[in-house]
């Protein structure tokens, strides 16, 4: 029997797959690139749970899906760029029996990104499961947004998920298997005064992660948006009660969202069994924007 980690000095797996490539027909992904392939020569599975990558997993929506993902059996990587936050999510879900890792990681450094995803396939020899929920706002009207405040917010929303999803997938073709679940809004479905660049981005991950979806399909990989209205978090918070109480005219349900019932939509969007559910942006509102 070879040893647990031979394909870890060899280069035979990355060899298969790009020597695989159908000849004369039409191909639209360009060689993977040297550095790229040292590190996918390495990966080999070395745990048997799924393994999942949540950003933004130290409060609010991200730690609910962190929490969640780890009750249904997954290994979960949690980002977020405060350690004592990630630390607090780390805790609970261990406490609960769940397996877990901290990953500290500013997604406005789209290398650490870049290294962030490569180093989890890397260890753990897979990734099954990316959800991309890490977001932010800088809400101010168009007349006074600046340059900086459009740049912030495509940054962390919009830009920081491409790289993350581009370094995804080819360890999930691999796997023959990948789950890829982007946290967009309802803002970027419906726009929302005082939100141009928080909209625009949101907008652009539904066209981006349907894109995805056509690419990748065949491969065992879907993607899709899952777009939350009003939930309570830290980010809703800050609303002021007018705002909150002006919301609820406009929610069937007359109530906010619960950060858990996100997490059960994410739940069941990367489960095995959701395979034929891709290229959608799911709308998790309480009826607001019906
Ligand atoms: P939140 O409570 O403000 O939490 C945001 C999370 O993102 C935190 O864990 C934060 O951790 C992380 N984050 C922010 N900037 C980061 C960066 N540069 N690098 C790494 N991590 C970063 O937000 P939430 O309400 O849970 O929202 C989660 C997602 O749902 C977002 O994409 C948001 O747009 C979307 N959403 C929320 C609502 C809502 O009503 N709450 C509605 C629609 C959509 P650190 O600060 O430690 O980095």
């Amino acid at each position: 029997m070879p040893p647990l980690n031979a394909a870890a000095t060899s280069s035979q797996p990355f060899e298969r797959i790009t020597r695989a490539r159908p000849v004369g027909r039409a191909c639209f992904f360009p060689l993977p690139s040297p550095p790229y392939a040292a590190t996918a020569a390495r990966e080999v599975p070395v745990i048997d749970k799924r393994v999942a990558i949540v950003t933004g997993a130290s409060r609010g929506i991200g730690r609910a899906i962190a929490e969640r993902l780890a009750k249904d059996g997954r290994h979960v990587v949690l980002v977020a760029r405060s350690a004592e936050g990630l630390a607090a999510t780390d805790t609970a879900i261990k406490a609960a029996g769940g397996s877990c890792e901290v990953r500290p990681c500013d997604l406005n450094d789209h290398a650490a990104v870049q290294a962030l995803v490569d180093g989890v396939a890397e260890t753990h020899g897979r990734l099954d499961i990316l959800v991309n929920n890490a977001g932010i706002t800088r809400d101010t009207l168009l007349l006074r947004m600046t340059d900086e405040q459009w740049d912030e917010v495509i940054h962390v929303n919009l830009r920081s998920i491409f790289v993350s999803c581009r370094a995804a997938i080819r360890p999930m073709m691999r796997g023959k298997f990948g789950r890829i679940v982007n946290i967009g809004s309802v803002s970027g479905l419906s726009g929302n005064a005082g939100q141009a660049n928080y909209a625009a981005a949101k907008a652009g991950l539904v066209g981006f992660t349907k894109t995805i979806a056509k690419e990748m399909g065949a491969k065992g990989i879907t993607a899709n948006v899952i777009a939350p209205g009003f939930i309570e978090t830290d980010m809703t918070e800050i609303l002021g009660e007018a705002v909150k109480t002006a919301a609820l005219q406009n929610i069937p349900v007359r109530r906010l969202g619960k950060p858990e019932e996100i997490a059960a939509a994410v739940a069941y969007v990367t489960s095995d069994e959701a395979g034929f559910l891709t290229a959608q942006a799911i709308v998790v509102d309480g009826g607001m924007t019906s």
